[in-house]
Formats: C-alpha cells, sequence, structure tokens
C-alpha cells in the first residue's frame, strides 16, 4: 500500500496565492491535495517535478462550451492549456430555458454571436431539456476530462419568457421581468454559477438582428438580479459597448448593490477604458464587489483560406472558387492566370471602396510561434512598403503559403496602440481577473483559448516592455478566477483543496500556431491550439494529459452551484502542512 495516491516531487510550487515560488512535494489523496511541503513516503503515482512549475489547474470563467459540453467529453482547446475548470454560458447566450419551438431561434442566436456553425449546432445538440434544471440533468451524467459550470443566459430566459416580443427587443412588461426573475432564480438554486447578459452590437443573430437582450432596461436586469440576490448566491457577467460609460456602469453597479451578488463585465480597450478602471475601484471601496474581465492579449481574428474570413472573401473572381475544397482552392490560386485577375479585382476595389489597403496595417503574418504582440513595423503593410512590393500581392502569397494553411493575424481588438501596455495595466488592477477566452465559440474566426498559456509565457517571460510577477499570474487564472465566480473548493494548492495541478516546463511553454480541425458534429471544422511546456495536468487527483496528450481519465463533471472552501480552513499559502491521519509521515 503506497502512502498516497500521487506525489508531485520536488517543483517549484507556486500555490496560487501570490505567494514566491518554493521548492516543495504536493501529495495527492482521492480527489484532494493532502499535503504541500516534504513529503516522505511513497504514491501509486509519482510526478518528478524537479526544475518544474507547479501551479493549480487554471479556471477559465469565460467559455462557451454549452453545445460541446452536450455531444463532446473532451473541452479542446482550453483542456490542452492548463484549464481544469471552465464556466460557460457567457454573454447571455446559450441553449436552455428553451421552448421546443424556439431551437432553431436559439441556434441562430449561438451561430451568429459566437460563430458556431448553425448546422453544428443542429446537428450536436439533443434537446432533451425545455427548463435550466432539465438542462442541468442532461449534462449530469456526463464526465468530461474538465469540471464544467453553468450560468443562465439572459439571451435564452428572454425568448422562453417573451417569444417573439422578446426576440424584437421589446420592453418587458412587470408580469415578463417577474417570470424571467422567477426562472433565473430557480437555475441558480439548480446550480447555474450565475446570469448573463450581452448589451452590445457586435453580437447578433445569424440573421443579422441585434441580440435579444440589447437593450433589455434598467428594470429587467435590476429585476433579475434581485431575484438572484434572494437565493443568497450566484454572480453576475455582462458584456456591453459601454457607449456611454459612466450610464451603463452605474446600471451594472445598481445590479450588484441591489442584489448584493458579485457582477463581472468584459472590459477591452476601449476609448475610456480607464474610467472604467476608476469606477471600479470606486465601487469596491463602497462595498460592491465588482470585477472586470480583461484579456492577456489582443482579442484577434484569424484569416485564411480556411477560416470564416480572409482578405479576398468579397473578391468577384475569388468567388468563382469559393465553394472548392482547400486543395483544389490552392491548384487554382497557383495559376498565374487566375492570380493576376484576382489581383486586377482587389485593386480595383481598392480604387472604389478603399478599406483593404487600411486593414493591411493591422494584419500580419502569424508564425510558429505566433507573435501575440507584433510590432507594427511587420505588419503586411509595412513590409510591402519596405520590399517595395504590391500589398496585394504579398497577402495573396501569404494567404497561399503551408498549402493555404497559412493564417493572418488582425488584433482587432486591445490593439489601439500596437502594443498591449494597455492591457498590462489592466491586468495589473486589483479589480480584474483574466477572462474572455470565449472557448467554444467563434469557431472559424478566432482561437483565444490559449489565453491562460499566454498570460504566462508573454506576461511571465516574453516581453521586453514590461511583465509581471509569475505567481501573481498564477493567482489571477486560479485562485481570483474561481473566487470571481464563488468556486472556494479550487484554485490553490493548500491541503484540502481539489487536487486540480498543472506541472510545467515554464522554459518550454510555447503556445503553438492554431490549426483548422474538421471534428465538430456534423463535420464542422474548428481553430484549435496547442500548446508544448505542459508536462502533465492533473483534474480532481487524476492524470487528464500528459505533454499534450490525453491520457484516459474523464475526472470533470457538471459543477452544481458555488463551492465551499476546504474544511479544514487551513488558510491558503500557511507553509505547514496539515499532518494526515494515517499512512504518510508527513513533515
Ligand atoms: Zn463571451
Amino acid at each position: 500500500m503506497s502512502d498516497h495516491d500521487l506525489i508531485i516531487r520536488g517543483g517549484t510550487v507556486l500555490d496560487g496565492t501570490g505567494a514566491p515560488g518554493r521548492t516543495a512535494d504536493v501529495a495527492v489523496d482521492g480527489q484532494t491535495v493532502s499535503t504541500v511541503g516534504r513529503v516522505a513516503g511513497t504514491a501509486e503515482r509519482e510526478i518528478d517535478a524537479d526544475g518544474l512549475l507547479v501551479t493549480p489547474g487554471f479556471v477559465d470563467i469565460h467559455a462557451h462550451y454549452d453545445g460541446q459540453a452536450s455531444w463532446d467529453e473532451r473541452m479542446i482547446p482550453s483542456s490542452w492549456h492548463g484549464v481544469t475548470t471552465v464556466v460557460v454560458g457567457n454573454c447571455g447566450v446559450g441553449f436552455a430555458p428553451v421552448r421546443p419551438t424556439d431551437h432553431q431561434r436559439l441556434i441562430e442566436l449561438m451561430e451568429g454571436v459566437e460563430d458556431i456553425p448553425g448546422t453544428v449546432l443542429a446537428e450536436g445538440l439533443s434537446w432533451e431539456w425545455e427548463s435550466f434544471p432539465q438542462f442541468m440533468e442532461a449534462l449530469d451524467p456526463r464526465a468530461f476530462d474538465v469540471d464544467v459550470a453553468l450560468q443562465v443566459p439572459h439571451g435564452a430566459l428572454r425568448l422562453n419568457v417573451m417569444g417573439e416580443r422578446g426576440a424584437a427587443r421589446e420592453t418587458a412588461t412587470p408580469d415578463d421581468i417577474a417570470a424571467m426573475a422567477a426562472q433565473a432564480r430557480t437555475a441558480v438554486e439548480a446550480g447555474a454559477l450565475g446570469f448573463t447578459t450581452s448589451r452590445t452590437l457586435n453580437h447578433r443573430t445569424s440573421r443579422g438582428e441585434p441580440t435579444p437582450t440589447l437593450t433589455a432596461e434598467a428594470d429587467e436586469l435590476v429585476g433579475i438580479a434581485r431575484a438572484i440576490g434572494t437565493t443568497g448566491r450566484g454572480v453576475l457577467q455582462v458584456v456591453s459597448d459601454f457607449a456611454d460609460v459612466d450610464a451603463e456602469f452605474g446600471l451594472f453597479r445598481r445590479m450588484a448593490e441591489e442584489s448584493g451578488r458579485p457582477l463581472s463585465f468584459s472590459m477591452v480597450q476601449f476609448p475610456q477604458w480607464r474610467r472604467q478602471l476608476d469606477l471600479l475601484t470606486a465601487a469596491n471601496a463602497d462595498g460592491v464587489r465588482m470585477s472586470a474581465q480583461v484579456a492577456p492579449r489582443p482579442v484577434g481574428l484569424l484569416l485564411g483560406l480556411q477560416c470564416s474570413l480572409h482578405p479576398f472573401l468579397r473578391n468577384p473572381v475569388f468567388g468563382e472558387i469559393a465553394g472548392l475544397a482547400l486543395g483544389q482552392q490552392v491548384e487554382a490560386l497557383a495559376d498565374p492566370g487566375f492570380r493576376e485577375r484576382l489581383l486586377a479585382a482587389a485593386r480595383d476595389e481598392q480604387r472604389h471602396r478603399g478599406h483593404l489597403l487600411e486593414s493591411f496595417h493591422a494584419l500580419y503574418e502569424l508564425g510558429d510561434p505566433p507573435d501575440y504582440e507584433p510590432d507594427p513595423a511587420s505588419s503586411v503593410a509595412r513590409r510591402a512598403e519596405r520590399e517595395g512590393r504590391d500589398p496585394f500581392e504579398m497577402v495573396y502569397d501569404l494567404v497561399l503559403a503551408d498549402h493555404g494553411r497559412a493564417f493572418l493575424y488582425l488584433p482587432f481588438l486591445n490593439y489601439n496602440d500596437g502594443n498591449l501596455d494597455a492591457v498590462g495595466e489592466m491586468l495589473a488592477h486589483p479589480h480584474t481577473v483574466p477572462g474572455l477566452g470565449d472557448g467554444g465559440a467563434h469557431v472559424g474566426t478566432i482561437c483565444d483559448a490559449s489565453f491562460p498559456t499566454t498570460m504566462l509565457t508573454l506576461w511571465g517571460r516574453d516581453r521586453d516592455r514590461g511583465r509581471l510577477a509569475l505567481p501573481y499570474l498564477v493567482q489571477q487564472h486560479t485562485r481570483d478566477t474561481a473566487r470571481t465566480v464563488g468556486l472556494l473548493d479550487r484554485g490553490v494548492l493548500a491541503p484540502g483543496y481539489r487536487a486540480d495541478v498543472n506541472v510545467i516546463d515554464f522554459e518550454a511553454l510555447t503556445v503553438r500556431r492554431p490549426e483548422m480541425r474538421h471534428d465538430l458534429p456534423a463535420g464542422g471544422r474548428r481553430l484549435v491550439q496547442t500548446a508544448d511546456g505542459y508536462v502533465a495536468t492533473v483534474v480532481a487527483g487524476q492524470v487528464t494529459y500528459e505533454h499534450g496528450e490525453a491520457v484516459g481519465p474523464l475526472p470533470g463533471h457538471l459543477i452544481r452551484g458555488p463551492q465551499p472552501p476546504p474544511a479544514t480552513s487551513e488558510p491558503p499559502g500557511r507553509r505547514e502542512p496539515v499532518p494526515r491521519t494515517g499512512g504518510g509521515t508527513d513533515e
């Protein structure tokens, strides 16, 4: 008999509390950490972590795996990036509650807002549910590679209660509000971690209509928030264009204040982003729990022949081959005559509309590994200028590279200044947490679920315009994100906490170039992205991935509701381990 189930030996432990790294062993028994310190004795399994980092598993609170969790076991690509818990149902979109007659409407909403193809959703979703608790029942028996937590989305709620009036963004009546509030409350009581809504024009259904929740009025939002408040649990998440920063922030503050529940909002480098940080500071100083979810790099579009977008998508000559398979497109594009015709049409379009060349200033070749803070001097436009080449020709060749599998990168948010200095300021603010990875969504244009890896590599190691302390970065993506959504049982490596652990070769840690796979339901495509350097990932005490390869176990499950801190009440970060009863001879 071994003394422990698992011992991770001699690594540099960053325990999620922000404490500096220290050399320690981590012992795991069952699903929890039993010791962090010097561990004598033996284990069923030992991992030699000498020279490696040992961190809590990452908690990604901004994902959209609502559909994927219903048909797949693996929350890829997040689980390739050290993520051990995902929170889905963000931004007001999801698939419950739903009337049987509204399935197509919710598919169009998710297809439009999150760029998950309708065919994928139509084939993948089983629709065995109507109410939110029934959706939870459907996911309950499933096993995953990570823990999955749900939130109740306002878009679904509004359509379910108001039907056509909800879709048409009519003002909710007091009865509508009462019904939505009651259902939101029931969802949170059943185990939804929170309630989410969207107030951005960037979110539209696949028919191009604004999301049903875009213009929901204060009475509706505050009414629902208050109902959630009566449960004494649950969080609120919102995304907004912040057109009027003070008014919008004021509304969100009211939701948090009147419900007594914490609220987080998506934050990017909008013109008044510093004002948002100031308002956050003020709210928290007044005891109102609010935080911003920020991205550690640009929110970036990937352009290429395999993607939903590329620079010649609207080019009439390209239109001749738009319906062909990639291989045939590449063949056609390699033909000099075709090339001449297509480029002529592109220059013609430029003369008439003039938008293409401008975007070439914000367009970069994406290498392997990708550079997520590219020097503006390396943009397609600037390169073409330097090399005395026609920018259209350059883009043509870049798109055609690697047998048509190359990507161009268009950082479209957080890159106003051609660098990430503003992002650094956001990340360092005491009331922000990393988020916005959008795992499971935007599968044909964005691959940002690798944010946790970028957080460590770019901000902890590579950046020469200023970095942040590694213990802080780990804390942000573990304890802090977990706390933001009420999961107090994880995110810290200390006795009694859930044994979600990453063993990381920090020097080797690298985000690889994205790739397009065709493995969604109905053969749908999705961008995925691997990483080097994750030596092992442990979920609930079981090794799930080693060196990026799935090992087998699926210890993850649906999380029902907020989770209390460990009963051991060991203050996180305390050095002495709690003595184990029976077996081990801990320090
Ligand atoms: Zn989102």
